[in-house]
């Protein structure tokens, strides 16, 4: 069996909630409307705020991933709508109990 490392990074498990989130907060980020700080560290513990609000969504298929049926279209919409709420939310709590 693979190790651990090799196990997670080999691409074939993904969590596509982390994509969503990586999308969601550069697009945040891009509309400019809350100002807050941006540096690596601050958008780290943004999107680990996030990733622990809203559920995972683990696939290990690439075919699942680019020839999605209904329930899994479905179920990355949904996913985008809560990274959505989440988002300035999790911004606020950052920006609030800034550690860095
Ligand atoms: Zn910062």
């Amino acid at each position: 069996m693979l190790t651990f490392k090799e196990f997670f990074s080999s691409g074939d498990i993904v969590n596509l909630t982390e994509q969503v989130v990586y999308d969601e907060l550069k697009a945040f980020i891009e509309r400019q409307e809350v100002e807050f700080c941006q540096c690596d560290k601050c958008l780290f513990d943004i999107a680990c705020v996030v990733l622990n609000a809203v559920p995972s969504l683990y696939s290990s298929s690439d075919v699942d991933r680019k020839y999605p049926n209904a329930d899994f279209s479905m179920e990355y919409e949904h996913l985008q709508r809560l990274v959505k709420e989440e988002l300035p939310k999790s911004i606020a709590l950052v920006k609030s109990r800034l550690h860095h």
